[in-house]
């Protein structure tokens, strides 16, 4: 991990905020960073947590993945930073 400040934790923190939009486990979602191209798992991303919205960032170059703001009634997600969404679902 490219941080070390106290701020930082890893993706699982946005697993619970996340779990009410997606009807999955977000968890072992392979997020592609839009920047340097490496596809981890969203529990291997770095997540900040606790400001007016929460900051998925890539743990490769640090680059933004995801903004996530929950509102009372409303998500807003942007998801520009990342290339790509790769989420495991049952076999059909
Ligand atoms: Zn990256």
């Amino acid at each position: 991990m490219h941080f070390s400040d106290d701020l930082a934790l890893d993706g699982n923190a946005l697993a619970g905020p996340m779990a009410e939009l997606f009807a999955v486990d977000v968890t072992s979602a392979l997020v592609m960073c839009n920047d340097c191209g490496a596809a981890k798992p969203l529990a291997e991303q770095i997540a900040y947590v606790g400001g007016p919205g929460s900051v998925l960032r890539c743990s490769g170059c640090s680059a933004v993945l995801v903004r996530f703001v929950q509102t009372r009634d409303a998500v807003w997600l942007d998801v520009r930073g990342s290339a790509s969404w790769q989420i495991p679902i049952a076999p059909a």
